[in-house]
């Protein structure tokens, strides 16, 4: 039997994830726990608990038991209103709104977009989580006459390992990887995790030609973005000069918790950054068109 995704959501047009207009899979779950995060309900998996069905307004959870005799959630779309009452209600904050989606019937819904799109995008959540359907897909994608001239992209944290990265590098046209922040504490703080594999995921991406952009989250007073600027402008001038470096404003958009408290970016905030980087010897700058 193939592979299986979780999926949180499917984009059919972006121009943000990625070169030209692309289809993005954003998956479930992730390996971070970071508090700044815009979309908390994708970090952890519904474990079928049951508690969000009864306060679901309009009875479109229920609780069923699938074939290997264990509790499964099931989402009616077409009843669902998305009040997001669910999300709230979940002691895990993860979200009941999920789909299953095999390699075919994924393949199916590109064909339906095809003409449409440059590629596709994996995102999350973790993309890499889910990371052997992700080779399958990509590998399905590139043997079919039809959509072999799609590209392939991964939106990632960074903490795939070297011989994940490995896994799927044959099938991969690039990647987008964050770093959240220079200093190893800093990093930690903030995702629950270090930044040593998103180092080693820069680099080993970078030596394949196929680190698309790095993306730099900017939260005054709290990521080191700015009081490290100078060590991160030496990084970053050492990658290939077609990587592009993103700045990431961060917002209150989304935020649940203590981030809520913090500073969010503002533009002229942002513009000197990308002036003290330029004026380093950064290129490539890509900056956020909005502030919100
Ligand atoms: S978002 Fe949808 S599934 Fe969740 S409580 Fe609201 S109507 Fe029900
Ligand atoms: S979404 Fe949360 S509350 Fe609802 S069944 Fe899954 S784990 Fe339980």
């Amino acid at each position: 039997m193939g592979r299986i995704a979780t999926v949180n959501q499917i984009i059919p047009f972006s121009c943000v994830d990625g070169p030209g207009s692309r289809l993005v899979i954003f998956l479930q779950g992730c390996n971070f726990n970071c508090k700044n995060c815009h979309n908390p309900y994708t970090i952890d998996m519904c474990d079928s608990c049951g508690d969000c069905v009864v306060t679901c307004p309009v009875n479109a959870l229920s609780l069923t038991i699938d074939e290997q005799r264990k509790p499964k959630i099931v989402w009616d779309s077409d009843k669902c209103t998305q009040c997001d009452i669910c999300l709230t209600t979940c002691p895990k904050q993860s979200s009941p709104k999920t789909r299953q989606y095999s390699v075919p019937q994924m393949l199916e819904l590109l064909r339906s977009q095809v003409h449409f799109i440059n590629g596709i995008t994996v995102s999350g959540g973790e993309a890499t989580l889910q990371l052997p359907f992700i080779i399958e897909l990509f590998q399905a994608i590139k043997t079919s006459e039809d959509l072999a001239h799609l590209s392939c992209m991964i939106d990632s944290n960074g903490y795939l390992s070297e011989s994940g990265w490995q896994q799927v590098m044959p099938y991969l046209d690039g990647a987008m990887i964050d770093l959240k922040s220079w200093q190893e504490h800093t990093h930690s703080y903030i995702t629950g995790r270090d930044n040593h594999r998103v180092f080693s995921s820069l680099k080993i991406l970078a030596a394949e030609g196929k680190l698309y952009e790095i993306r730099l989250l900017y939260i005054p007073k709290i990521s080191d973005i700015d009081s490290e600027v100078n060590a991160i402008a030496g990084y970053l001038t050492q990658l290939p000069a077609s990587v592009r470096v993103k700045l990431n404003a961060f917002q209150h958009h989304g935020v649940t918790g203590e981030a809520l408290n913090w500073p969010t970016c503002t533009e002229a905030q942002m513009q000197q950054l990308a002036a003290q980087l330029s004026q380093r010897g950064v290129g490539n700058l890509v900056l956020p068109t909005v502030y919100l």
